[in-house]
């Protein structure tokens, strides 16, 4: 049922236009769909915590083909919103019709930032999958932050309720493999001096790649983790992480895996204490089958030696989130291209005639590349500390658009953070001092509640 709608001035950008229409490519709805630890997650998530959807008021922001809608219709959702921008809408009407769903699915046909419900009405659950590469890129966590504020009940819940990014240290050898020694032996003939063109260009944007377990060479670490129903718009602007690992296998230290992890938490307790409901978790880490998301890794070029800092800035604005090194003084100013959900699985259907993009790609880059490959070994051991500084910083003009900087830290010249995982003598007795605290505080909790 269509709904009237406000425009706000400030989401009336051409960028977010053509970011809309790209949602108009059925394929790639079709693949998000068919991604089954991402779409059996929402669906588990919504099945198993019943109490928060029978008989509830819901919404679904961008809700695309409608799918996690007709999971709120099921789960006997009394009124589900299906707000969704792109032309997709006219067909969650069908959808809605052709599962008896007609009288429950009320679909908004615009941005959820121009939606204005009937009275004013607050709904108990706004569902939504909003994730991007690496989480925040595309960032449609903007609108859901919209909704939220706009439009969640004071005690209703966010689904997923929380999202973390992990990073780990990891070796990149079958990416190595695969486009960079690929140029040894072309068709018979040596192209070896166009592999410094080809791995510069993998230093200047983060790759979407699946990294096996065994490339991890360290305990993975959470960065940054948000709880949907409190995160404040001001904390995704901008927020920065200093990490320090000991290496668990030894190994190439070649690049940093990101990924990104969301709970559904519908747990909850009766008047006897007994709990019910379920933690639902989305996990896109190397531990769990593959998702269309992979994982996200930014790849060390040469020289990224503990010994040598290395910053690398990854900015999302030149759409192929062109990287800048300090030390080798090259940026990437090829493409102008944003990358939404839209591209990364556009990425998928392009996986063909990748050799071709490579080549295209590496006769971009300036001569100053062709320079030599040794370091890019970069062998660290097991009990080895290393550290990261890693930043992400939200464009002002377009929202969706963010920049990533990696520093590579001296263990031994940086300060460690406060609770750091790694182990050096000094780190090592803090974890332990505040893991005593906690015991002592949970004893006293303890006693206390036997008291009462
Ligand atoms: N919920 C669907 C689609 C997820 S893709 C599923 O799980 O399969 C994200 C969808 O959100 C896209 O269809 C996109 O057009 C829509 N979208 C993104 N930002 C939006 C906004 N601000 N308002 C309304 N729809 C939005």
């Amino acid at each position: 049922m269509p709904l009237s709608s406000h425009p706000t001035p400030e989401m009336e950008a051409d960028s977010l236009e053509n970011y809309f229409t790209s949602y108009e490519d059925v394929e790639i709805h079709r693949l998000m769909v068919s991604d089954a630890p991402r779409t059996q997650a929402y669906a588990d998530a919504i099945s198993k915590n019943k109490h928060l959807f029978n008989g509830k008021v819901v919404m679904d922001v961008g809700a695309g083909t409608g799918i996690l809608s007709l999971f709120m219709a099921a789960a006997g959702a009394k009124k589900v919103y299906a707000v969704e921008a792109s032309g997709m809408a006219p067909l969650i009407q069908k959808v809605s019709v052709d599962n008896n769903f007609a009288d429950i699915i009320h679909v908004i046909h615009d941005k959820v930032e121009n939606v204005k419900l009937p009275g004013d009405e607050k709904v108990d659950v706004i569902v939504s999958e909003w994730m991007g590469f690496y989480l925040l890129h595309e960032s449609m966590l903007n609108s859901v932050i919209y909704a939220r504020d706009n439009f969640l009940s004071d005690s209703g819940t966010m689904f997923p309720s929380e999202a973390r990014i992990y990073a780990c240290p990891c070796s990149l050898q079958s990416l190595y493999e695969e486009q960079i020694t690929f140029w040894d032996n072309v068709y018979g003939f040596n192209m070896s001096a166009v592999k410094g063109f080809a791995l510069k260009s993998k230093t200047t944007k983060p790759e979407v790649w699946l990294v096996s377990e065994s490339d991890l060479l360290a305990e993975p670490v959470c960065i940054k983790s948000f709880s949907l129903k409190w995160v404040p718009g001001d904390e995704i602007k901008f927020f920065t992480s200093t990490t320090f690992v000991g290496i668990t296998r030894s190994g190439p230290y070649q690049g940093l895996c990101l990924w990104f992890e969301c709970d559904f938490d519908g747990r909850d307790y009766d008047e006897d204490g007994n709990e019910f409901g379920s933690l639902v978790t989305l996990s896109t880490s190397p531990f769990s089958p593959p998702t269309h998301w992979k994982q996200t890794v930014i790849v060390f070029g040469y020289g990224a030696s503990q010994s040598q800092p290395h910053n690398l800035e990854c900015d999302e604005e030149n759409g192929a989130n062109g990287v800048e090194t300090d030390t080798q003084n090259s940026k990437n100013t090829e493409g102008n291209e944003s990358q939404t959900k839209h591209e990364r699985v556009q990425r998928e259907k392009k996986d063909d005639c990748e050799n071709k993009t490579e080549q295209n790609s590496a006769q971009k880059v300036k001569t100053d590349a062709r320079e030599t490959l040794t370091d890019f070994n970069n062998l660290v051991e097991e009990d080895e500390v290393v550290g990261w500084k890693l930043a992400m910083s939200q464009s002002e003009e377009n929202v969706r658009h963010y920049t990533m900087t990696v520093e590579m830290l001296d263990p031994e010249e940086s300060e460690h953070p406060m609770s750091c995982p790694c182990p050096n003598p000094r780190c090592l007795i803090i974890a332990k001092m505040l893991e005593q605290e906690m015991e002592d505080m949970e004893l006293i909790a303890e006693v206390d509640d036997c008291i009462n």
